[in-house]
């Protein structure tokens, strides 16, 4: 497939990244004409949101901190609630994917635009895509209203995120540049993203593990996120997703943590595919070994989980999830059931993530 033809939309939306970007939360609600905003958080960053309203709190209505990962019914039916009590005009998302993922389900169905105020490098603000769990089976979809009108990324924010999470949550954007990089509606400007997200993650995670507070690497961790975010909203994913959505549902297992471990598997069973990002990635960590390999010695060494075995999950776990498991999977590689269960295996023990 050639990768020199393509179109790319720009989705009208204004990106501010810089130390002091939450300071222009003002700004970017007076361009959506929104006076009465509702701040969306997790009960953890009711400090950050509280900070949101300090800079915005004539444009504010209100702070709703019960949003919760995967986005239950319930916690939107509130969240909705809330909106509409207020009388609100848009919505404010502060913290990691589980804020935007929130504002999303607002969006839905109160036809508001968001803000959103990134504090993970999940990248979920420079998606159309929603998300929402109910009688514990998750549903996505796409639509272009959810995604964000206006993204923050302020690097500051960040300092507060604790390095385990730092660390699986780069993995995780990570993630997304090596799946777009062979995703079947890619291109040349993807792969650039892809790259440059990639190299800038790498540059800037070690560096974070080392001192949380270096603000450098902070800022070029979340500058790759946005770029691996970018990839992520504009392709379709392929195995690796498709298996942690499937797999993580299942067994209700922490979103970052299942990427972390599962990616260099996925990463070697596609090497072919992934030649190209597989050679940044190596490159970015300074290694010979394959880049499967090496990913997963970063992860050990940064002290992220590598097996799912260390996420509490056991063979027959597996086994009774077989079923959730099956159908068909994007990928440039066929995959069959049988490799999907190797693959699970190899990772539930932790072994080496060669190709196979
Ligand atoms: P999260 O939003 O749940 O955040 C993880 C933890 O980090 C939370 O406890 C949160 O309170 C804490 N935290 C966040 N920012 C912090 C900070 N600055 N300081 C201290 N603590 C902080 O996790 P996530 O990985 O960002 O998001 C995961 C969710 O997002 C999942 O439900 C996933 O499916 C969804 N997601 C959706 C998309 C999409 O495009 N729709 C993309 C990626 C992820």
């Amino acid at each position: 497939m050639s990768r020199r033809r393509f179109t790319v939309t720009e989705h009208g939306r204004r990106v501010r990244f810089g130390p002091s970007a939450l300071a222009e939360l003002p700004d970017a609600l007076a361009e959506l004409d929104s006076t009465r905003a509702l701040v969306v958080c997790t009960a953890g960053q009711r400090d950050l949101a509280q900070a949101a309203v300090a800079v915005a709190s004539d444009r504010v209505a209100g702070v709703f901190d019960g949003a919760v990962m995967h986005v239950p019914a319930e916690c939107a039916d509130l969240a909705v609630a809330h909106f509409r009590d207020r009388a609100a005009d848009a919505v404010v998302a502060v913290g990691g994917s589980s804020s935007t993922g929130l504002a999303k389900a607002i969006a839905l169905r109160c036809d508001a635009p968001i803000v959103a105020v990134p504090t993970t490098y999940a990248g979920s603000e420079m998606t159309p895509v929603w998300g929402l769990t109910e009688s514990g089976v998750k549903r996505t979809g796409r639509e272009e209203r959810v995604r964000p009108a206006a993204v923050l990324y302020d690097p500051k924010l960040t300092v507060s995120l604790p390095v385990p999470i730092s660390v699986t949550s780069g993995f995780n954007a990570i993630a997304h540049a090596v799946e777009a990089s062979y995703a079947p509606d890619g291109n040349r400007f993807i792969d650039l993203l892809a790259d440059e997200g990639v190299r800038s993650l790498l540059s800037g995670m070690p560096k974070i593990v080392a001192d949380p507070a270096d603000s450098v690497a902070r800022s070029d961790a979340l500058y790759g996120a946005w770029m691996c975010g970018a990839t992520l909203g504009e392709t379709t994913m392929g195995l690796h997703h498709a298996l942690c959505h499937r797999l993580g549902g299942a067994l209700n297992l922490p979103h970052a943590d299942t990427h972390t471990v599962l990616l260099p598997y996925v990463l070697a069973f596609n090497a072919e595919a992934a030649d190209r990002i597989a050679g940044v990635i190596a490159a970015a960590l300074d290694t010979r070994d394959p880049a499967p390999v090496a990913l997963q010695d970063a992860a050990r060494a940064w002290g992220a989980p590598t097996s799912l075995a260390e996420l509490g999950v056991s063979q027959a776990d597996l086994s009774r999830v077989s079923g959730a498991l099956a159908g068909d999977y994007v990928n440039p590689r066929p995959v069959t059931g049988a490799e999907v269960t190797q693959l699970l295996r190899r990772a539930l023990a932790g072994e080496a993530p060669t190709a196979h």
